[in-house]
């Protein structure tokens, strides 16, 4: 039996009970609320693997092509809600462990719901299914509801820049205003923003993450001045190692385009003393977030949720953007990314901006349809296919990366200087194994001894 809303918010004391794991049943007009409505009774995960659309598909393989991998975990209450959460199992700050799920059995899902070490699958679920139970969302569990509307950003890792323009085309059409992606030396991104701005009111934003790849205030700033002519550049993200406050102080003064810093390195009242960047990433699990939050709130920063993966995860982060003041940068959940959605409706976007659900729990459903037919074998490690990597420049240079075993591969490289640094004219392709000697034998020199310079096949 499933109580109803009124129980739940008029049981102040049903609540204190519960938490207190009280044997007591509790009545009220009637029905019968016991500790055992939020005991999991049950934990099911099922591991899915979700295609790329064509545009990410071609991209993501290069370095991050294990992002198809997404673990769906199911709890069950004692009541007979069933709540659902994912951890994107090759991308997450939290993967949900067998003895996550042992320790979590028989508890009661109030008290579990805030420990992030459960992870994000589990945790997301308790959330979900104790909103299911008390039927009230999952923002009213987190807090007081201060925004209805919540921005959403498309996200795509770095592309060539005629597939940005296309991607942002696509953002537009479905009524985002906001496109993220990778700033990478081993494409001209110049052009890739003039070629997507070029098709853009002024009105839709492109944020771009370095992830430290400018490396330092001196080489950053001409790139990063020459980005924000188009009016659509609107965040950098990390443009620069964060650790290098001096220098992101510098950047954060010298440009009008907003710049954006994990929380917590460096320290935020760091950054509030320094003024070394203008708003934090925010990610992680509930508890944290929710500091997070806090936080931005205190100081007047504004926050960007950086949860990743499917809707079912973007569906999570919707209620975050709900009860968190300072959630007003657009949101990157990446479910943008994949062919099937794992919800049964849409997060529909308009304006650049989503409905915070008030339906009860996540305020979406699980299309077990999708599931079932995305459903594989638990991978026992990262899947790591051999991929060989081929950047050019106009003057006719080639230059070959393979994966190398470590996630970001191509990310440490130019973390490295091992690319040239932002060169315009720069390309870069997968070279799709043809089954020859030739290319296994580039790809076996490339892994050895690459990022290099060679000719091509
Ligand atoms: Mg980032």
């Amino acid at each position: 039996m499933v109580i109803s809303r009124r129980h739940f918010l008029s049981g102040a004391v049903a609540m204190a009970g519960l938490l207190q794991g009280s044997r007591a049943a509790i009545f009220r007009e009637g029905a019968a609320v016991s500790e055992k409505h939020f005991e999991v009774v049950d934990i099911r995960r099922t591991t899915v693997r979700m295609e790329f659309r064509e545009v990410p598909r071609r991209n993501m393989d290069r370095e991050i092509p294990h992002w198809r991998y997404s673990e769906i975990c199911e709890v069950q209450l004692g009541c007979g809600a069933v709540g659902v959460g994912e951890t994107l199992l090759f991308y997450t700050w939290g993967a949900t462990t067998d003895a996550a799920v042992e320790r979590a059995r028989g508890g009661s899902a109030i008290q579990l719901m805030w420990d992030d070490s459960l992870g994000a699958g589990l945790q997301m679920a308790l959330f979900d299914a104790v909103g299911r139970a008390a039927e009230v969302p999952v923002h009213a569990l987190l807090g007081t509801k201060v925004h209805s509307r919540t921005p959403l950003s498309w996200w795509n890792i770095d592309t060539s820049a005629a597939d940005m323009a296309a991607e942002c085309q696509e953002a537009m059409r479905q009524g985002y205003l906001s496109y993220k992606t990778k700033g990478r030396p081993w494409f001209d991104v110049f052009e890739q923003v003039r070629t997507a701005a070029a098709g853009l009111p002024p009105e839709f934003k492109i944020d771009m993450d370095f992830n430290d790849t400018l490396r330092d205030a001196d080489r950053a700033l001409p790139i990063l001045k020459k980005l924000e002519e188009y009016p659509q550049v609107d965040i950098y993200e990390t443009p620069i190692p964060q650790g290098d406050v001096e220098g992101n102080r510098r950047i954060t003064e010298a440009t009008r385009v907003k710049v954006a810093m994990h929380y917590g390195n460096p320290a935020p009242a760091t950054v509030v003393r320094s003024g070394c960047c203008d708003g934090f990433v925010a990610g992680g699990g509930a508890a944290k977030l929710m500091g997070t939050g806090r936080f931005c709130e205190q100081s007047e920063l504004p926050l960007w949720l950086q949860l990743v993966g499917s809707g079912v995860t973007a569906a999570f982060s919707l209620h975050f953007g709900g009860v968190l003041h300072q959630a007003v940068w657009p949101a990157v959940n990446c479910h943008q990314l994949y062919e099937r959605s794992l919800l049964t409706e849409p997060i529909v976007v308009s304006g650049g901006h989503a409905q915070v659900p008030d339906r009860p729990g996540l305020g979406f459903e699980l299309n077990r349809d999708v599931m079932a037919a995305l459903k594989v074998q638990k991978p026992v490690a990262r899947p790591e296919p051999d991929r060989l990597i081929e950047t050019v420049w106009s003057d006719g240079r080639k230059m070959y990366t393979a994966n190398n075993g470590t996630v970001n591969f191509m990310l440490e490289a130019a973390n490295q200087e091992r690319y040239p640094f932002f060169e315009a004219g720069a390309e870069t392709r997968l070279v799709p194994d043809n089954g020859t000697a030739a290319w296994r034998m580039l790809y076996q020199k490339a892994r050895a001894g690459g990022p290099m310079i060679a000719d091509g096949l």
